[in-house]
Order: C-alpha cells, then sequence, then structure tokens
C-alpha cells in the first residue's frame, strides 16, 4: 500500500484527502454535457482527489479546436452544471482549467486568425499567428479574469491555469515565440510579466481564498526557448505572486525530445519537478509541486513523492485506461488496475484532432452512457464461447462476463493477449503486458473459464447460445523467388528469437509491427548489428499514431537501423534480398530475411459454424486484419459483447 500518496494534502485552501489528482486532457466530448459528465462522474467515484477539465478557452481566438469548452460563452454553464453535479454527487473536486492556445489555435475552428505574442510560425497550427496589441493582450486578461469568476461562481473548487506545453502564456515566457520590445518582452523579465499579469487578473476576479492552480513548463524542449534556469525562475515568481499550486508540464507540441511516449522510461521527467521543488524551497516561497509524465500506476508516484520530486502527483491517461485506479490500488487491488500503456491511439492522437477521445485498453471510456456497466441480459444463463484470446477476445469476454453472461474464452496457445505478448517484448513497451496481466487476473474475478492451448472445432461449440470468433491473424505471406537456402522468418517468428538471425537482418515492411521488430532487434543483447526496413510504399512507420511516429523513428535513426522506402523486394538469393528502387536493382547482404509486410484474417471456424447454424461473430482482426488495428479490435470487442 503507497503510504504517502495517501497522505493528505493542501493546495492553499484546497484541502485534497490524497495525493494523486486527475490531470486535464481534452475529450473532444465537450459538445456533450451528459457524456462529459458520466465520464468525470466514474473517475471522480473511482477515487481521484482532483480532478481538472480540459481546457476550457476564454475565447474562441483563444480555443485549441472546435470541440473546446468555451468558459465565457453562454452556454458555458448548461454544459458544465452536469459535470459539477456528478462529480461533486460522487464525492470529488474539480478544478476548470482556464486555456489560451495562441499560435496553436487553429483558424479553421472558429474562422479567427490564431493571436500570439509575435508573428511566429507554428509548425503545430501550421501558420503565422498575428501579433497581439496591447489593447489585444489587455482583453485577454480580461478573458482570464471573466472566465475564473465564472468558474468559480459555477461551483468548481479551484482553476488552474494553463501557462505549459506551448500555449499562449508559455509564448510569452518564452524568447522563441516572444519578439517584443515592449512591457510584454525583451529580456527574461519582461517575458515573465504576461504569465504573472494572468495569475494578477485571475487572483483579482476570484478573490485571495480560492484557489489557483497554475501549470507552468518546467522544460520547454525546444530549440531557442526559454532555459530550464528561466522556467525555474517563473515557477518562484508566480509562486511568489500567489499561485496556491504549480503543476509542471514537460515540452511543446512542437518538441522533438518525446515526453509522453511509452518509450519514455516511467517517471523519466520527476526530475523537472524536482529541480522546481527545490528552487521553490531554495527560493522560500515553497507551495505545492504537481508533478506529471509516464506515471502510470501509484507504486511510481510514491516512489517519486518518496523521492521528493512532488507534493502531488498528476496523472490523465492513466484515469482514462482506468477510472478506478486509485479505489483499487487503496483497497490493495493493484493487480486490477487496467494499466495505461502510454500508446497515445485513442487519447492524445485523437485530442489533436477531432475525434473523440476514448482508451486502447478501456474503449468505455467517454462512452459510459452508451456502455453502462450494469445492464440486463436476455438470456444471462446461455453459455457464450469467444475463440482468441487477443485484444479482441479479451474485451468481448470481459464485456460479456461484466453483465453475469457465462463466457468459455479459448486459446489456442499457452497464454492470452495475442500480439500483445509480442509488442510486450519490445524494449520500451513492457506496459503491453501490464494489460495480460490485468486481464489474467480481471477475467477469472469476473468469471471467464479462460481455456489455453484448446481449439474448439465447430462440433465442440455447437452447445453454446452465441459463438465469438476473434482468432486473430496471420503474418501476411510474401511470395518471392528463392534461389539457395538462406532462412527466410515471418515476424512471430523472430520475436521469439530475436538473438538467433545472425549479425544482418533485412525485414520486408516497415510499418508499426516491422517498426516494432527493428526495436526488439537492436535492443537485444547479441541480436543482429545491421538492421535495414524496407517498404514499397514511401512511408516508414506507417499506421503508428502522429505523437508517437516521429519518436519512435527518430530512435530508429538513433540505433542504426537503415530504412529504404520506395524499395520492392525481388528475389531471396543465397547472400541476401535483391531488391529495386526507382534507380536500381540492387543485393542486400543478409543473413536473414524477415517478413513483417502485414496481416491478413485468419478465421479458420467460420464457415464451419455457418454451416452448422451455430451463431456467431467475427470480431477484430480476424474481421479485418488492415492496419492491424487495435483500437478498432477493443472497441469491436466492447460493443459485441454489449450486444448479446
Ligand atoms: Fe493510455 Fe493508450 Fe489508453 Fe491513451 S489510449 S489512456 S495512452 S492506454
Amino acid at each position: 500500500m503507497p503510504d504517502r500518496v495517501f497522505t493528505p494534502v493542501s493546495l492553499g485552501p484546497l484541502r485534497l484527502a490524497h495525493r494523486i489528482m486527475m490531470g486535464s486532457m481534452h475529450l473532444n466530448r465537450e459538445d456533450d454535457p451528459q457524456a462529459l459528465a458520466a465520464f468525470y462522474r466514474e473517475r471522480a467515484a473511482g477515487g481521484a482527489a482532483l480532478i481538472v477539465t480540459g481546457g476550457a478557452a476564454v475565447s474562441r481566438t483563444g480555443a485549441g479546436g472546435p470541440n473546446y469548452l468555451l468558459i465565457n460563452e453562454p452556454e458555458a454553464a448548461a454544459v458544465l452544471s452536469p459535470t459539477l453535479e456528478a462529480v461533486h454527487g460522487a464525492g470529488g473536486k474539480i478544478a476548470l482549467q482556464l486555456f489560451h492556445a495562441g499560435r496553436y489555435a487553429f483558424e479553421s475552428s472558429y474562422g479567427l486568425r490564431p493571436a500570439a505574442p509575435s508573428e511566429v510560425y507554428s509548425g503545430f497550427s501550421r501558420a503565422v499567428p498575428a501579433a497581439m496589441t496591447q489593447q489585444q493582450i489587455e482583453a485577454v486578461l480580461a478573458d482570464f479574469a471573466a472566465g475564473a469568476a465564472q468558474a468559480q461562481s459555477l461551483g468548481f473548487d479551484a482553476v488552474e491555469i494553463m501557462g505549459s506545453e506551448g500555449y499562449l502564456i508559455n509564448q510569452f515566457a518564452s524568447p522563441l515565440t516572444n519578439l517584443r520590445t515592449d512591457g510584454w518582452g525583451g529580456d527574461p523579465q519582461r517575458r515573465q510579466s504576461f504569465p504573472l499579469a494572468v495569475l494578477a487578473a485571475v487572483r483579482g476576479a476570484v478573490g485571495p481564498a480560492y484557489p489557483v492552480i497554475y501549470r507552468t513548463s518546467g522544460a520547454d524542449f525546444v530549440a531557442g526557448s526559454s532555459t530550464l534556469e528561466e522556467s525555474r525562475a517563473l515557477a518562484v515568481a508566480l509562486a511568489a505572486a500567489g499561485a496556491d499550486a504549480l503543476n509542471i508540464g514537460i515540452g511543446w507540441h512542437e518538441s522533438r525530445v518525446p515526453s509522453v511516449q511509452a518509450l519514455v522510461p516511467h517517471g523519466h521527467w520527476m526530475g523537472i519537478a524536482g529541480s522546481i521543488r527545490a528552487a521553490l524551497a531554495g527560493a522560500g516561497v515553497q507551495v505545492p509541486v504537481i508533478g506529471s509524465n509516464r506515471i502510470n500506476s501509484l507504486h511510481l508516484a510514491e516512489q517519486a513523492l518518496s523521492a521528493g520530486q512532488a507534493d502531488v502527483v498528476s496523472m490523465a491517461r492513466p484515469f482514462l485506461a482506468d477510472p478506478e485506479i486509485v479505489a483499487k490500488t487503496r483497497r490493495g487491488q493493484a493487480e486490477l488496475v487496467n494499466t495505461c500503456i502510454a500508446c497515445n491511439e485513442a487519447c492524445i492522437d485523437r485530442s489533436l484532432g477531432t475525434e473523440a477521445v476514448s482508451c486502447l485498453v478501456n474503449p468505455r471510456a467517454g462512452r459510459e452512457l452508451a456502455f453502462p456497466l450494469v445492464r440486463s441480459v436476455s438470456a444471462p444463463d446461455l453459455r457464450v464461447a469467444v475463440v482468441g484470446a487477443g485484444p479482441a477476445g479479451l474485451q468481448a469476454a470481459a464485456t460479456l462476463a461484466q453483465a453475469g453472461v457465462p463466457v468459455d474464452l479459448y486459446e489456442e496457445s499457452d497464454g492470452i493477449g495475442g500480439q500483445f505478448r509480442l509488442a510486450g517484448t519490445v524494449p520500451g513497451k513492457e506496459d503491453f503486458l501490464q494489460t495480460i496481466r490485468y486481464f489474467r487476473n480481471e477475467l477469472p474475478r469476473l468469471g471467464v473459464r479462460i481455456r489455453p492451448c484448446e481449439s474448439p472445432g465447430a462440433e465442440a461449440l455447437s452447445g453454446y447460445a452465441h459463438v465469438i470468433l476473434a482468432t486473430g491473424v496471420r503474418p501476411r505471406p510474401v511470395p518471392l523467388p528463392r534461389t539457395g537456402r538462406l532462412p527466410v522468418r515471418d515476424y512471430r517468428e523472430a520475436f521469439a528469437a530475436p538473438a538467433d538471425l545472425g549479425r544482418r537482418v533485412v525485414v520486408i515492411g516497415a510499418g508499426g509491427i516491422a517498426v516494432d521488430l527493428a526495436r526488439l532487434l537492436t535492443g537485444t543483447p547479441g541480436g543482429p548489428a545491421d538492421v535495414t526496413l524496407l517498404r514499397r510504399g514511401h512511408r516508414i512507420g506507417e499506421g503508428i499514431g502522429p505523437s508517437t511516429r516521429w519518436a519512435v523513428l527518430q530512435e530508429l535513426a538513433a540505433a542504426g537501423v537503415r530504412t529504404l522506402p520506395g524499395t520492392t523486394p525481388l528475389e531471396v538469393t543465397p547472400e541476401g534480398l535483391l531488391v529495386a528502387t526507382a534507380q536500381e536493382t540492387v543485393l542486400l547482404p543478409a543473413d536473414t530475411v524477415l517478413l513483417a509486410a502485414g496481416q491478413v484474417p485468419h478465421n479458420p471456424l467460420h464457415s464451419a459454424l455457418l454451416h452448422q447454424r451455430i451463431p456467431c461473430t467475427v470480431i477484430g482482426g480476424a474481421l479485418d486484419a488492415s492496419g492491424l488495428n487495435a483500437v478498432r479490435a477493443f472497441d469491436q470487442g466492447l460493443e459485441t459483447g454489449s450486444l448479446l
């Protein structure tokens, strides 16, 4: 039981029962007040000490997209009241995050040109913002003040000012994006003016007794931006100016230093929060410091708190993966926590666009109303068989069992998890094994009978009321002429024995699995020293989400992996793989050629079941192997399990 986590803490006047809060995440569900309320209700009931909403823009110009909350619009009360009622009804506390995107806003949201300190092109929004006039700056300060007053009058327990991640306030603090020479820019001192003015405006609006949290950047990680010393100095100034707590952000959207991806080691950036905490202590202006990023368990949070790196730990994604992460851990059931695997596929990648945010390993997230935990099924005593214990089958079995349906889960191999078992062997993706650990514990608790090493035929399945076929995929064959006996292996064989492939490996394919395989091979002691990925198409890492792709490609390059887009395999020879590029035909010397060029559905039972008129549904990769989409597989497991 983490001890320090479960000690109370005060953020100024805001008393928290323990030290785990749910951090802000834009959900793209802010246009549905009831769905939003249901989402936050479960997180409050699940034990978050404090929830911070997604960014609530203080003006349309400052919105991060078309679905952002707009705190100063007339509809704000109607949108937010259900959430307030739900969270408070569940015994929780909630803060509203006051937000202005600055040059990270999109003109397409409301037809308004983004506004920022200076006209500095943003690679994130792909626009040059307008430099704000003095009058506009004063108007934005008034917008922050009005938003804070509105939050207070609606009944929020606190506000959080969003001053990090490269948004407007952070842009004013940075020499990269603030080129002004007036009182709002010019030297480090004057670049503090706007962040401090926002705090003063908000404080002036809500009074001294209302909690104001300030999210400030601990490290921008963009060349030419604020130094770590400047970030620390700003944090000290904010604390001295009356912020009740500092929540430390890491990196900008334009950063090319990974901060939230799975390949970032757990707790890696907590040292930045720790250095700010030390700077505050040194300056004698200590306020609670909130740390975040790559903490996905209360065990890790405990370590950070015990090491003095923070007073409170903020997690956002782990509350999507499991709204009960705090309650389960507190009950001594950490083994039943559905752990966030930092894939970003259904959350951050979507929050950067307009698709509604959810969670890969918890597809109910954001859809709590559509998929209630408690439901009645028409014939609960009828047993269902799920064949295949990959993501789709696991989720289908859990969903059915949650509703009280007896389920037998068949798996031909000796363990559950499907291709998650492969992913979990990749350096930096070990958390994928946590998903398997979760289902291994959760399914028996729900009454599912897991039957490993069993491949039932149609006869054996005839007694079930329904059969869900989730038999997954097989590697797509790549028919190539061969001369000689050079080994050719598919990706499953390579994952099973990465050290047995020789020193030179050529991988046909460069999608997500091929990239994972390359990372495994280059990280395997005694594994191949020379790894090449090739594909006919031109995009290496196709299918990997936008928040992760650049980071893993960066890592492949650092590991010396050669990537050859626009390359067609022709023939396996005794010396290697003969390939054609647009210019020439060349031999790539290899000890082994690996096939990781996609998958095909593996669905051996369907026709037999149809023939015998056994009701069945095909889901996951067995239905559609394109892109090997785990989000889609979990979704289909939930939806199919809910329909029966
Ligand atoms: Fe975590 Fe992935 Fe779920 Fe996002 S989608 S909350 S990163 S498991």
